[in-house]
């Protein structure tokens, strides 16, 4: 038992045993999750400044059986301290390669782009290349179509290893965006020693525009850069028109959010794309 401080022995506390109760049985859920066909992705469209429909985003989601459909700010951060992530990362890899693959018979939904988030531990995990390899072969995947999602604090864990894995994976034609971008403090000089396509500003920067003076001068300032470093730019969580008219008129290329759609199950996002068609 570990002493938190004067005459408080932690491990006694009922409250903090209840928590790790809860900790241990999710954990053990989540180890047969995936046996149990209880992961779904979800997909939220992306779409360029003409608003037209360019590609979606796999959006990771639990169905429990007692709790519902459990979000993965709920699961994947706990996922993340253990190699839990790495058989759930996995999944969601070939079930986006999967999706790729169902896409390209149509004609509607061929050209899009199907953008993964990736965790820190799964990205470093020996053999991460071959797995990215793999998976699209085995789903006979346009690897042109996926789009791997980094964090910038990921990147910037190991900028060397990083740069390396880029490089060997964009061989086979992949592409990489640097997600929640602006929340980390990745220096110029840093950016560009990665072999980036693609910026995706945090949508905690969106929030308040046009208003949020600050916010305001931070998104100019992060897309006049990746402009000029010839980055495509992206933003999330874009929720107004406002909002979308703002980085519009400051250069952005493609937005993601509320405004547009929210991310969807497969059938309703297939309907979606069949809905611009019609
Ligand atoms: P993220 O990669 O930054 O994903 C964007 C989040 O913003 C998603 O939350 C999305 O549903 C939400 N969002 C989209 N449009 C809007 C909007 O207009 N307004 C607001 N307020 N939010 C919007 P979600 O699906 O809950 O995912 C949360 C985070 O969980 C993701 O953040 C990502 O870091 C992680 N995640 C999701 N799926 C996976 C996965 O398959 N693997 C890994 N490693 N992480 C995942
Ligand atoms: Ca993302
Ligand atoms: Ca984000
Ligand atoms: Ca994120």
């Amino acid at each position: 038992a570990k002493s938190a401080g004067r005459n408080t022995v932690r491990f006694y506390d009922p409250s903090m045993q209840a928590a790790l109760d809860r900790r241990s049985t999710l954990e053990n859920e989540l180890r047969h999750a995936i046996r149990r066909g209880q992961f779904v992705l979800h997909y939220q469209p992306q779409f360029d400044n003409t608003r037209r429909i360019i590609g979606a985003e796999a959006l990771l989601r639990w169905q429990h059986p007692k709790h519902g459909l459990i979000a993965p700010g709920d699961f994947i951060p706990l996922s993340e301290q253990s190699d839990i992530i790495l058989p759930i990362g996995r999944w969601v890899l070939e079930t986006a390669c999967a999706q790729l693959n169902a896409w390209s018979c149509d004609e509607r939904t061929r050209e899009l782009r199907l953008g993964v988030n990736i965790s820190a531990r799964q990205f470093r995990q020996p053999g991460f290349i071959d797995q990215v390899c793999n998976v699209l072969e085995a789903n006979n995947a346009n690897p042109q179509r996926l789009t791997l999602e980094l964090t910038e604090s990921m990147v910037l864990d190991n900028v060397a290893d990083t740069i390396q894995k880029i490089e060997m994976i964009k061989r086979l034609g992949v592409h990489f965006s640097l997600d929640d971008f602006g929340t980390g403090f990745s220096s110029f000089s840093c950016l560009t020693r990665l072999s980036l396509d693609q910026l995706k500003i945090d949508k905690s920067f969106v929030l308040n525009l046009p208003e949020q003076g600050t916010d305001a001068v931070i998104v100019t300032a992060i897309i006049t850069m990746a402009r000029s470093l010839g980055l495509n730019i992206i933003a999330e969580g874009v929720e107004t028109e406002a909002q979308r008219a703002f980085l519009d008129s400051h250069g952005c290329h493609a937005y993601q959010g509320h405004l547009f759609s929210r991310p969807l199950p497969v059938e309703a996002f297939d309907a979606f794309v069949s809905g611009i068609y019609a």
